[in-house]
């Protein structure tokens, strides 16, 4: 695990602590989440419900999960045998990793790619097998697709919408990763923590909707994106039995259980009506484009996100060709903390000059960074 000794989150984080800049590296909202949502958690903890709570996850919460399926998406899980509740969409993916890959075997992924997917291969002992989605328009390139396939590919770990990128996957492309899925007898892994934050026409597509692939799907989420309650760490994930039992068997001598009083409260969260959804999704895009015309005014160049709470921004027109340098030195040069997108590819040059800002934070501070980030081109 040398490699990953220190996470660039928690670096940038420290920076911006340190420095008093506006934090926009790390992606967590700086206002609470739902009413509904904190107060069932406190009359959980105030009821009693600290201890403990079934391996699987507690049954309402379960139960919330699988309505959520149907409703958005029409699906039909069972909430006994194919719904595992975990210590967020972190642990799904390490437990999941972990259970499903020996020593050798190959994942799929895609760069830019988040931290903890490579972290967590490299725990197993397996081998990832990279393809780069490239600036501006980050589209899936059919040729490196292919080529990352082969007889040892285990898994093919999809996160959509994408971060950082803030790509949604379109139903060619993701037809074309679960042919290819298929072809190899590989389990499809798809990460979909922001699957409520798709702004414009963008639709979130779950790959396990696509014909013949719920057989070999295991979908991950969470309800830290959603809800904005990051430090709750409750996510869940849902596929077939076998895969899933697979999944308990590794989660349970991780963390066993988690988050006992959070989960009856995310439940409720998962229940709450269309407009907060809808609601959800228009805040941010209002605060996307706010963000990404401030930053165009300061000179940067800008790839528009259909998703997540993220934009990618290319320095190069300000005159900064490496990103790393520029978020060591953005927050005395503008009082604002960002994080390089490099940081999450292995090959560097794909993203040298790329920088991202997160923009889950109240319209206030984001008018305030988006001022500072001005003083960069004056
Ligand atoms: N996947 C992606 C793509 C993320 O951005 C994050 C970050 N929050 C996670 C997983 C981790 O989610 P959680 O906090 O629920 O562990
Ligand atoms: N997912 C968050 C981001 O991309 C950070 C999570 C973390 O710090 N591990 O910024």
């Amino acid at each position: 695990m040398r490699p990953f000794t220190s996470t660039i989150f928690a670096e940038i984080t420290a920076l911006a602590t340190r420095t008093g800049a506006i934090n926009l590296g790390q992606g967590f909202p700086d206002t609470d989440g739902p009413r509904e949502l904190l107060d069932a958690a406190s009359e959980a903890i105030h009821g009693g419900q600290n201890q403990y709570p079934p391996g699987p996850g507690v049954p309402v919460l379960r139960e919330a999960v699988a309505q959520h399926q149907k409703r958005f998406y029409g699906l039909d899980v069972d909430p006994d045998a194919e719904v595992l509740v975990t210590a967020g969409a972190t642990e799904a993916i390490a437990a999941t990793i972990l259970a499903l890959c020996e020593p050798g075997d190959e994942v799929v992924t895609f760069d830019p790619v988040y931290d903890s997917y490579a972290a967590s291969i490299a725990l197993a002992g397996a081998v990832r097998k990279t393809v780069t989605l490239r600036w501006p328009g980050f589209a899936l390139d059919e040729a490196e697709l292919r080529a990352a396939f082969g007889p040892r590919t285990r898994v093919v770990l999809v996160n959509t919408p994408h971060n950082p990128t803030g790509k949604v996957f379109d139903r060619t492309e993701l037809e074309l990763i679960g042919a290819l899925a298929r072809e190899h007898g590989a389990v499809v892994v798809t990460d979909e923590v922001y699957e409520h934050q798709v702004y414009d026409d963008g639709v979130h597509l779950p790959m396990t909707t696509l014909p013949g692939l719920a057989e070999q799907t295991i979908t991950i989420s969470s309800a830290g994106k959603t809800f904005s309650v990051t430090g709750w760490k409750v996510g869940w994930l849902h596929g077939p039995a076998e895969l899933v039992a697979a999944v308990r068997a590794v989660k349970q001598f991780l963390t066993f259980v988690n988050a006992g009083p959070f989960q009856p409260a995310v439940a409720v969260g998962l229940g709450l009506g269309d407009d907060f959804y809808r609601t959800l999704a228009g805040d941010l895009r209002a605060k996307r484009d706010l963000l990404c015309d401030g930053l165009r005014a300061a000179g940067f160049e800008v790839s528009v996100p259909r998703g997540t709470y993220f934009v990618v921004a290319d320095a190069v027109p300000l005159g900064f060709d490496d990103g790393v340098e520029l978020c060591q030195r953005l927050p005395e040069l503008a009082g604002v903390a960002a994080v390089p997108v490099s940081a999450f590819h292995d090959d560097p040059d794909a993203a040298r000059s790329l920088v991202r800002f997160a923009f889950c934070k109240r319209d206030e501070v984001l008018q305030e960074a988006v001022e500072r980030l001005g003083r960069l081109s004056r």
